[in-house]
């Protein structure tokens, strides 16, 4: 079999020239005589390649001068603890707002070490809407301010940068990172998985500013500290370094690409493209409000669930894979990162309106 369009949620497809690369990377890497895999994490290439990444991300993001970025263990979810243990600072409180289901298990994280004040839910909506900022009841007390940048279950995206004045904002963004301009100093912590939109699963990135660092509460495991991690270059235990390798290759493809700015303009122009076939055939059924669509997860039902199965299934035959939406949803998820070429959405686009014809 060829290569399929792979429109899977996370793990998810990666650029082609990335691929070949580590297939050539994988045996010798650089003319060192040792594979990738096999570099020790203190040497001096693994520092410089570490090095690289990080400047080539700085570059991408924007990133002020005063923030560190971290390459860490444990995914997202290892943030959902990690960020209440270092930003709290003894303070006991913080804002989160509940958008979906990555906010809601946020908070359920968060609960476990402070008490959460829900400044604005979507709840009511079932989660078709990002409450504008005019409905949020923020607490002047919170240590920080927590945010979904994107639900990758429900398909919504913040298209606002809230404001919190001194409350530092924090935003999980693993589902969005780097696939569209970021303002990095509206943000006090950004962190995301990589393998939403960069790239292989088990390393998380997060984007701090200095002055939150150094305040950790004391039973912080010393990986989680991120003071720790970031006086150490991210190299304060073995990293996944096959990982990191490959984040790298990501940056240097983005760049490439023209950085953000670029992908930004390829993600509206995918997006609405497939929203497009969407709004023309009330065979389909989108849940998110208009102001509020991601443009990384397009979320949908058919007007007859019955069909479902068998629109997953021509699909796949199509070459159009991994379609399903989240196990708590059901329904379709179509997911359009940055390594997703237009030609994949040409050919869902076409078979989505040839389906729509045929069972209308
Ligand atoms: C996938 C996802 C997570 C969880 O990521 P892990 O790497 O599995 O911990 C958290 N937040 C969002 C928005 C996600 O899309």
């Amino acid at each position: 079999m060829g290569r399929v369009f792979n429109f899977a949620a996370g793990p998810a497809t990666m650029p082609e020239p990335v691929l070949s690369r580590i297939r050539d990377d994988i045996p010798d890497w650089r003319g060192t005589g040792m594979s990738i895999l096999e570099l020790p994490f203190t040497g001096r290439e693994f520092r410089e390649l570490a090095e690289k990444a990080e400047a080539d991300l700085r570059r991408l993001l924007g990133a002020p001068a005063n923030y560190k970025i971290l390459f860490l263990h444990g995914g997202a979810r290892a943030q959902f603890a990690t960020v209440p243990l270092n930003l709290l600072a003894g303070r006991g409180r913080a804002d989160y707002v509940e958008t979906g289901y990555w906010a809601r298990r946020a908070i359920g994280e968060a609960e476990r070490y402070c008490q959460v004040n829900v400044a604005a839910s979507g709840a009511a909506s079932g989660f078709s809407r990002i409450p504008p900022q005019s409905e949020w009841q923020l607490d002047p007390g919170a240590a920080y301010c927590h945010i979904t940048a994107n639900e990758t279950v429900d398909g919504v995206e913040f298209h606002f940068v809230p404001e919190t004045g001194n409350v530092p904002l924090v935003a999980d963004m693993t589902s969005n990172f780097l696939s569209r301009p970021v303002d990095v100093s509206r943000f006090g912590l950004i962190f995301a998985s990589a393998q939403k939109n960069i790239g292989p699963a088990g390393l998380a990135i997060v984007v701090v500013r200095e002055d939150l660092l150094g305040k950790a509460h004391p039973l912080t495991p010393t990986v989680f500290d991120l003071k720790a991690q970031a006086d150490n270059g991210s190299l304060y235990n073995t990293p996944n370094t096959f990982a990191i390798y490959v984040a790298g290759l990501v940056f240097e493809w983005l760049l490439g690409q023209g950085g953000v700015a670029a992908m930004e303009r390829a993600s509206l122009r995918k997006s609405s493209r497939l929203y497009g076939v969407i709004d023309a055939h009330p065979f389909y059924r989108v849940k998110a409000a208009p102001e509020c669509r991601s443009r990384m997860n397009a979320c949908f039902a058919l007007a007859d669930p019955a069909l479902e199965t068998r629109f997953l299934s021509e699909a796949a035959a199509h070459g159009l894979v991994n379609l399903a939406g989240h196990r708590t949803t059901g329904g379709i998820r179509v997911s359009l990162y940055n390594a997703m070429p237009h030609a994949g959405v040409e050919a869902l686009a076409q078979f989505m309106e040839d389906f729509a014809y045929r069972h209308g």
